[in-house]
């Protein structure tokens, strides 16, 4: 069988070895998981209801070893691990009230009375990408379990421990075999493989914008259900009225949380001209200031980038570019990157356009609102951003005039999943996450019944 190294970004010492699982072993999987969607679909609500608590807990007693499992495995900080893993028991605890509130309507006609049903898929292809393992996975399988699908997930072949780990948590947990199988391999394998077989209803997919389209494409073919979470350039706008000592304080940890690797990182920053020059010294006290060491530290803000490859690929947007200053890296072996702030003038400019998806951040001066929600536009992606302002009419202004699906105003933080998330323009279609997220995992069944 052939298997995957997995590689501790932190020192570049290989952790474990990982199967890679062919096209034939995954079908035996998609099969399985196709016989036990019937199964898991007639549990009663309150009893699936019932499961799916008992999973977050068990995750929940896993809290720390799942954490240290990605710390050796993708490189975050223990701090964020434990954050990650906490987050997968907690959107298993909000999805958990769903089977027990999956309400149809009923809808006034004459002659009878009309129904409608939320009909699970049947299996949920969910594909994951390396940046954040844990929650990305949760994002998925929960909502989806949930409404009565069973699923499948691939992990990124970079980052697999903590999703095989949350897979035996669920059968310890009493989740029937085959509700959930975490199949490790090769995107252009395995991940392939959810998009042509016919028994996978839906894909959910989160990554890359290149491979997303590929994806779209594909399930074309059987017009099957997909949902995509892509790439992203967000602009942190910061107007001249707003708390310039907040702003700045939180605009590194926008942009260099997860060492950049974020595909809502904040990497324009976009200052209004009579605050730039206060605004760049402030940010240069935050961003020397970070903690960039060993992710096991529990001190740690920022740890390494996943691989050698992503390192080369981040470094090579600074050749020709202007830094401003940079933070501090540990001189050691491991993908490390110290974090790094451009001056930018040319919004044609690779910095400016390109998702560098690195510790990287490229700073621009801007003359009022209009110009600055024509720069924040003027990208093909969409998917978060941040206003630091005290006028809360502009706030408004500024949040409605964005072509982005997730935004803050004094704020960094994106993802809450108590909330809808997803991206505008080319950063994904549908959305995760928020109240509604088990419907995007059925489909809606209308019922009239006669009443003659
Ligand atoms: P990627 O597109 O290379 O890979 C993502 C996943 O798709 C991996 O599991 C990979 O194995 C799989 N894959 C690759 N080729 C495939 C194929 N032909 N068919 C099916 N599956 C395939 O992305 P990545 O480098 O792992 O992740 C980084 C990207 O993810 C960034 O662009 C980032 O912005 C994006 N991202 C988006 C969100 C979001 O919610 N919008 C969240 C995190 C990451």
């Amino acid at each position: 069988m052939s298997t995957h190294t997995v590689v501790n970004p932190a020192t570049g010492q290989p952790v474990t070895e990982v199967p890679s699982t062919s096209v034939e072993e995954t079908d035996v999987l998609i099969e399985r998981a196709a016989d036990a969607f019937p199964v898991w679909r007639d549990v009663a609500p309150g009893e699936r209801a019932r499961l799916l608590r008992r999973f977050a807990s068990v995750v929940d007693d896993h809290v720390d070893e799942l954490a240290e499992l990605e710390v050796r495995n993708a490189g975050h900080t223990v701090a964020n691990a434990r954050w990650e893993a906490g987050n997968v028991r907690d959107v298993l605890n909000y999805y958990s009230a769903a089977p027990e509130r999956l309400f149809g309507r009923q809808i006034p006609v004459p002659g009878g009375v009309d129904i409608t049903f939320h009909e699970p898929l049947g299996v949920v292809g969910v594909i994951v990408p390396w940046n954040f393992p844990m929650p990305i996975a949760g994002w998925g399988f929960a909502p989806a379990l949930a409404a009565g699908n069973t699923v499948v997930l691939k992990p990124a072949e970079l980052t697999p421990l903590t999703a095989i780990r949350i897979g035996e948590l669920a059968l310890e947990a009493g989740i029937p075999e085959g509700v959930l199988t975490v199949i490790p391999g090769k995107g252009s394998v395995v991940g392939e493989r959810f998009v042509t077989h016919p028994l996978v209803r839906k894909v959910c997919f989160t990554g890359s914008t290149e491979v997303g389209k590929g994806i779209m494409r594909g399930c074309a073919d059987q017009v099957k259900r997909v949902t995509l979470e892509l790439g992203g350039k967000s602009a942190n706008i910061v107007f001249a009225d707003a708390d310039l000592e907040k702003a700045a304080a939180s605009a590194p940890y926008a942009v260099f949380d997860n060492a950049g690797q974020d595909c809502c990182a904040r990497s324009r920053i976009l200052v209004e001209r009579s605050a730039y020059d206060e605004f760049l010294e402030r940010l240069e006290t935050a961003v020397r200031g970070m903690k960039v060491t060993d992710p096991a530290d529990p001190d740690s803000e920022m740890g390494p980038l996943i691989s050698a490859q992503q390192l080369e690929n981040v470094s090579g947007y600074l050749d020709g570019a202007r830094v401003a200053f940079t933070g501090s890296a540990p001189d050691a072996p491991g993908f490390w990157m110290a974090p790094t702030v451009l001056l930018a003038d040319d919004p044609a400019a690779r910095i400016w356009r390109e998702e560098i998806f690195g510790p990287v951040v490229a700073v621009m001066p801007f003359d009022g609102e209009d110009e600055a929600v024509r720069l924040a536009n003027d990208t093909e992606f969409g998917l978060s951003g941040s206003i630091y302002t005290s006028d809360l009419g502009r706030a408004l202004r500024v949040s409605r005039g964005i072509e982005a699906g997730n935004l803050s105003v004094n704020s960094h933080a994106s993802v809450r999943y108590w909330t809808p998330f997803g991206g505008f323009k080319q950063s994904g279609l549908g959305r995760e996450l928020g109240p509604d997220a088990p419907n995007a995992f059925t489909e809606e069944k209308n019922v009239f019944i006669a009443n003659d």
